[in-house]
């Protein structure tokens, strides 16, 4: 089995041609087979490197890599359709000599003329045959004397055209309804779907599973196989990724690209494991309990698992929702120095650490991200997680009406006095139990439990009435505080200064 992947570098990488890469590498992974990737940039005007390197990028990032290719090599190169041009241009020139295609110096001007024409009476427009039947001289002498051309496929009259389409059924196409096309343009630039054709074949594709926007350019590629008197790959057409209100996925609904679900924090496993969902559900291995589809499955496992009879026709919406569930699962199970990593660039963003945060640094974050992740959709979310633990003012909290007026009551000054005094030079609450000791303490001295107790105490520790458990916020805070500067991470506040600053300004207040 070989099969290809084959983007336009016009663009960034869209969820939906993820999907149709990912359903690719599936099939290749899980049949033993070859996965190969092309690029089509014969769109000269917008075809970008930047792009292609993009598209790459993100393809390498969702570990779709691939066997055959662009910068991977492989016997059929090259890979790139603008580097093939002398190959298309000798197989033009064999469907000349056969017959099967022809010169048509047809102007744009005449063909949008014959296109109007064709649609005032009602007629469905295509190509009215005018360069069809000159005589060979007549055709010398024009291309001689300098004139235009294009080239045309001849579409036999009055056909059929059929194909079995792995994931649709039968397809049958009549070719009244295709004129003939344009396969080569007057620049000598292929067009996509005569180069298609003469890659798949010289590639050796076995199967052709891209979406289902290609399903009417088929017959026409299936016109250009029979030209060459080649045998035909297996195609299956894959249904859309729509949003939810039905719509082909895009940018009014949100985010389209694998960059930007990257960029708001998914994880790379479950952007592709969401991603396989999509019109396809792994079946158990107990076939026959039908029940309980298994939705988390690492890729491997799922390309052990696929089948392209298991792909569902119907169209696919995307659910932003269930990739966020997905992504909670991900990151709850992720290894904590992978973690680290991958959290760097929000937690950079957000100001809480250096380009290059150090050992201590990472170690930190090891310690205190995992927690944190566990209770979070995106890595996005993790900044305002943290952010009690880098942001906090005295003045601040005391300038918000509903914290002051909770601090202020006599019970929880006590509370605050009794904190500022507990960790005033005190030993620094480096775990659960050292904070939970200091607490008892307070208690003790303030007189006040349970929540009289404890929200105070989060409020003049974080600065905020909510947000993360104190046993995992005091001692993060705690340690950070601790770091020695150079460390990458930014300057945080221990609990001892926390307190005496509210203490303080609360003291100021009544005087
Ligand atoms: N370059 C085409 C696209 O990006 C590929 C279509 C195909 O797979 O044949 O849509």
């Amino acid at each position: 089995m070989r099969v290809r992947f084959a983007p336009s570098p016009t663009g960034h990488l869209h969820v939906g041609n993820a999907r149709t890469a990912l359903f690719n590498w599936l099939l290749a992974r899980g049949q033993n087979g070859t996965f190969i990737l092309r690029v089509e940039d014969t769109d000269l005007e917008r075809s970008t490197r930047e792009s292609e390197q993009r598209i790459l990028e993100d393809l390498r990032w969702m570990g779709l890599t691939w066997d055959e290719g662009v910068e991977a090599g492989g016997d059929v190169g090259p890979y790139r359709q603008s580097e093939r041009l002398e190959i298309y241009a000798a197989h033009t020139a064999r469907l000349i000599e056969s017959g099967h295609a022809y010169y048509c110096f047809c102007s744009a001007e005449a063909l949008d003329e014959q296109r109007k024409a064709q649609l005032a009476a009602g007629l469905p427009p295509r190509y009215a045959g005018t360069c069809r039947t000159l005589a060979p001289d007549v055709v010398a002498a024009r291309r001689h004397a300098g004139e235009a051309s294009a080239v045309r496929l001849r579409v036999p009259a009055d056909r059929e055209v059929s194909f079995d389409d792995l994931v649709r059924g039968p397809v049958t196409f009549h070719t009244d309804v295709i004129g003939d096309p344009v396969i080569v343009r007057s620049d000598g630039i292929p067009a996509y779907n005569y180069a298609v054709v003469i890659d798949d074949h010289l590639m050796d594709v076995s199967h052709v599973i891209r979406g289902e926007d290609h399903i009417s350019n088929t017959p026409r590629q299936l016109l250009v196989y029979e030209a060459f008197g080649w045998s035909p790959p297996r195609f299956a057409h894959l249904s859309l990724v729509l949003g939810p209100d039905h719509a082909p996925l895009s940018k009014r609904h949100g985010a389209t690209s694998v960059a930007e679900f990257r960029d708001k924090g998914y994880l790379a496993e479950a952007l592709v494991n969401y991603l396989a969902l999509i019109g396809w559900s792994p079946r158990g291995d107990d076939a026959a309990s039908g029940e309980g589809a298994e939705e988390i499955l690492p890729a491997l496992e799922m390309a052990r698992r696929f089948r392209l009879e298991d792909v569902s026709h119907s169209a696919g919406v995307f659910d932003e929702d269930k990739l966020a569930w997905v992504n909670r699962h991900y990151l709850k199970h992720v290894p904590a120095e992978r973690l680290v990593d991958e959290s760097l660039p929000f937690l950079r963003a957000a100001g809480f650490i250096t380009e290059h945060p150090g050992d201590e640094a990472r170690a930190w974050l090891a310690m205190v991200l995992p927690p944190m992740a566990a209770s979070i959709d995106r890595l996005d979310q993790l900044p305002d997680r943290l952010s009690t633990i880098f942001h906090f003012s005295a003045a601040a909290t005391l300038a918000d009406e509903g914290l002051s007026a909770e601090l202020s009551v006599p019970a929880s000054r006590r509370v605050v006095e009794a904190l500022a005094a507990e960790t005033a030079g005190g030993a620094p609450l480096v775990d659960r139990e050292a904070f939970r000791a200091m607490a008892g303490r307070v208690k003790d001295v303030a007189g006040q439990k349970g929540r009289a107790l404890f929200h105070p105490l989060r409020v003049a520790i974080t600065g905020a009435g909510e947000g993360p458990e104190l046993d995992l916020l005091v001692p993060a805070i705690e340690r950070a505080a601790r770091l020695p500067t150079g460390s990458g991470l930014a300057a945080v506040l221990t609990v001892g200064e926390r307190a005496a600053a509210i203490a303080s300004l609360l003291s100021a207040r009544t005087a």
